[in-house]
């Protein structure tokens, strides 16, 4: 079956009571048992409601794993993996990752004894790093956030392997229309569903996905007994959203490219960042582990502080707002806001400076969202 096909019918099929074409939503805590302690398949949301096996269903397909657990939110997820790890574990990650997930691991687990080192996975000569520190687990997104640098999910898997351990990709930012960490070879696969796989920004999910019963007992017994399970209605919803994601995502895709070579020809950009341009670094790797190149781009502008926040805050169409991959534009200063809780030293030697601009291009006309960025620029 087809990606679009599968993101309709796979753990969608109509309610078998009812006939109901959209499967209903159990909005309850607990089940009735038949006899004490024999369920119908269910005893308590916390630890299982049909919205979570129809989303995870679909899920599990669409990134071509067994399993797919879903979770109330894309940190939850990511507590998740992490509350399986035990005192003493390193944890070795691309020194390029989600501002909050760096924040879990600094503020939360180190307290706990897990600790984690950040190596650039994109230079392959750093790959040696994984066999040397001997990590748990290694944890990489691709494209990054927000210097959308692409890192070789094949060939990391492999050192990995190598070396007995690991890999965790967080996939949020290609979403399983583009790439499939999995059939790459990652262990696990992790996204914030809020982003891209709901796509409409009037929720909250997370996912993590794999090919290993060990990994899936271990996220189901996370899901319940950490207290990370999302809500049925959220699940509901996120189905919902995620029977539009490959005509969402071409149409993402093809308006980030215009809006992308649009920037790139302005005076005032320095560079412009996004996969699928020529003039990305990593262009041919990104063709070859990716369908397409998302809806994010990032772009240098060469403008004073006070001038590159005007130009945000001018946009009609674009709004001023953390999170990404919905419908709707938005735009986002890394240094100010996603990246805040990382101290300004550290973001600058990844290379968040003031003047970076993460555009989050959703699926309006792409000329009206030009005709946006234009009309900020000349009134500055
Ligand atoms: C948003 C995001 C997360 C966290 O997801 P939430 O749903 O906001 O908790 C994790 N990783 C990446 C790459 C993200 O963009």
């Amino acid at each position: 079956m087809k990606f679009e096909t599968a993101a309709i019918h796979i753990g969608q099929e109509p309610d078998k009571e009812t006939g109901a074409v959209i499967p209903p939503v159990y909005l309850t805590s607990t089940f009735a048992q038949l006899e004490p302690g024999q369920t119908r398949g269910y005893d308590y949301t916390r630890s299982g409601n049909p919205a979570f096996d129809r989303l995870g269903a679909t899920l599990a397909h669409l990134e071509r794993a067994k399993y797919a657990t879903v979770f109330g939110s894309g940190m939850a997820a990511v507590t998740a993996v992490i509350s399986t790890l035990k005192s003493g574990d390193l944890v070795l990650a691309e020194e390029n990752i989600y501002g909050c997930t760096y924040r879990i691991y600094d503020k939360v687990f180190k307290k706990f004894g897990v600790t984690i080192s950040y190596v650039d996975l994109s230079d392959p000569a750093n790959y040696a790093e994984i066999a040397r520190q001997k990590p748990a687990l290694v944890w990489i997104e691709s494209p990054t956030n927000p210097l959308l640098k692409i890192i070789d999910i094949e060939a990391v898997a492999k050192a990995a392997h190598d070396a007995g351990t690991e890999l965790l990709v967080d996939n949020t930012f290609a979403s399983p229309y583009f790439q499939n960490p999995i059939a790459l070879g990652a262990d696990l696969s992790l996204s914030s569903t809020t982003k891209y796989i709901n796509g409409h920004s009037d929720c909250l999910g997370g996912v993590v996905c794999t090919n290993s019963d060990d990994w899936h007992e271990k996220m189901i017994f996370a899901q319940k007994a950490v207290g990370l399970n999302p809500s049925p209605f959220d699940c509901w919803l996120i189905s919902r959203g995620l029977k539009t994601l490959a005509v969402r995502m071409e149409q993402h895709a093809k308006n980030a490219l215009k809006v992308a070579e649009y920037l790139e020809n302005l005076a005032c950009t320095t560079s412009v960042n996004y996969p699928f341009l020529p003039s990305h670094p990593q262009h041919e790797l990104a063709k070859k582990q990716m369908r397409g190149g998302s809806g994010i781009v990032t772009a240098v502008f060469d403008l004073p502080f006070e001038k590159t926040v005007r130009l945000i805050s001018n946009l009609a169409l674009f709004s001023l707002a953390e999170s990404l991959g919905g419908i709707e534009s938005l735009i986002c200063h890394p240094a100010s806001m996603t990246h805040a809780s990382i101290p300004k030293t550290a973001r600058e030697a990844v290379g968040i400076t003031d003047g970076l601009v993460r555009f989050s291009v959703g699926i309006e006309h792409a000329d009206d969202l030009i005709a946006d960025i234009q009309s900020s620029l000349s009134n500055l």
